[in-house]
């Protein structure tokens, strides 16, 4: 990059105030405009493009838009550490959307394979990791480590590959492109095509005198331990997208992200679905029918709930705020609880008698139990 950097908004032609979706549409228009595959060979365009990209990497992203508002350059260039720029954010903009209708299925896209410039900023890739909690956890939210390995920009030649104080020569075969153009042919045909260049083996740049410490690769793998902060209110199967925790970018470009798949275990007392919880409360037959204070389990603890006298099984009431909280951090959704009676069994003498009162009090007729078995036969010849 240049030293004298024009300032973004004026590179994308929007004011300070632009909107996300007007830094959008000029940046599209502009991309569209400058890319390479419509400027074959232009140096101009080329480097205008650069310009857009690493622009709009910026100002589309709130953080580093809102460093560069307050510091300029300096806020977000990657040698102060604070970020800084490299191809395109894969997540944020659809590329097929943008060149798709002019290029077919030809454009590589900034993730890899077109490599004009083998010394252009790229994007780390980014790396899949899973990790399971317990409901409780996922209800309170968590912090979680997770140990990975990942490639990393070498700290000793600061990803140039070169060791402390030398550096790259560029390579004289194809001036530092990396690739050579060869004539085929014969007989009234000839074509030429390009192929990696064998002095630098595609790299562009001659290493004299490689980093110790990664061999010249410029990167290093590391094994590291990450802290996950796992969100209240994350559902089974989620994924925490952790910003810049993936392998390392070449050339100066950002790493790319750590995805972190989360896995809930079940828990048998609730069932889950959206924010919402489900439960199952047993009460005895004789709180059903009179009714009274229960005391019922929630992700926050006990709550009291009053039994309407004459509660039917099956009933459900609404504990309004005791689900699951939103993973957006805002609001919770609510506790059902279904009502379950129970029916006693093995009674005692006096208990049965007790029964038997209550059923003669409610005018049941002749109470005497039916055994199992003519009960059966019974339902048969009704039928
Ligand atoms: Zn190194
Ligand atoms: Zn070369």
């Amino acid at each position: 990059m240049a030293d004298q950097k024009r300032d973004y908004y004026e590179v994308l032609g929007v004011a300070k105030t632009a909107s996300e979706d007007e830094l959008k549409k000029a940046y599209r228009k502009l991309a569209k405009q400058y890319h390479p595959d419509m400027n074959p060979g232009n140096a101009e365009a080329e480097a205008k493009f650069k310009e857009i990209n690493e622009a709009y990497e910026v100002l589309s992203d709130k953080d580093k838009r809102a460093k560069y508002d307050q510091f300029g350059h300096a806020g977000v260039d990657p040698n102060f550490g604070g970020g800084g720029f490299g191809g395109f954010d894969m997540g944020d903009i659809d590329l097929g959307d943008i060149f798709g209708s002019f290029f077919g299925g030809g454009f590589g896209g900034f993730g890899g394979q077109r490599r004009a410039d083998p010394n252009a900023p790229q994007r780390g890739s980014s790396l899949r990791a899973s990790i399971t909690i317990s409901f409780a956890e996922a209800m309170t939210g968590c912090e979680k480590e997770l140990s990975l390995t990942r490639t990393e920009s070498c700290d000793t030649c600061r990803g140039t590959g070169c060791a402390p104080g030398t550096t790259a020569e560029v390579c004289s075969e194809c001036r530092g492109t990396g690739q050579v153009r060869i004539q085929r042919g014969g007989g009234g045909f000839a074509f030429s095509s390009s192929a990696p260049c064998s002095r630098c083996r595609g790299s562009g740049k001659i290493i004299h005198q490689p980093c110790t410490d990664c061999r010249g690769a410029g990167q290093i793998r590391r094994q590291r331990k990450i802290k996950v902060r796992v969100p209240a209110g994350i559902d089974h199967g989620q994924t925490i997208s952790m910003r810049g925790q993936g392998n390392g970018g070449l050339n100066g470009g950002p790493a790319g992200d750590l995805l972190v798949v989360v896995a809930v275990t079940a828990d048998p007392r609730f069932e889950r679905d959206g924010n919402d919880l489900y439960s199952q409360r047993q009460v005895s037959f004789t709180q059903a029918a009179l009714g009274g204070s229960l005391e019922i389990e929630t992700i926050d603890g006990k709550v009291k709930y009053d039994l309407p006298a004459g509660t039917q099984p099956g009933f459900t009431f609404r504990l309004r705020g005791k689900g699951a909280p939103s993973v957006s951090g805002r609001g919770r959704g609510d506790q059902y609880v279904t009502v379950q009676i129970q029916v006693p069994t093995n009674l005692t003498g006096q208990q049965k008698d007790a029964l038997l009162a209550y059923a003669e009090a409610m005018g049941e007729g002749n109470p005497a139990p039916t055994p199992v078995k003519d009960f059966f036969k019974k339902k048969k010849k009704d039928k």
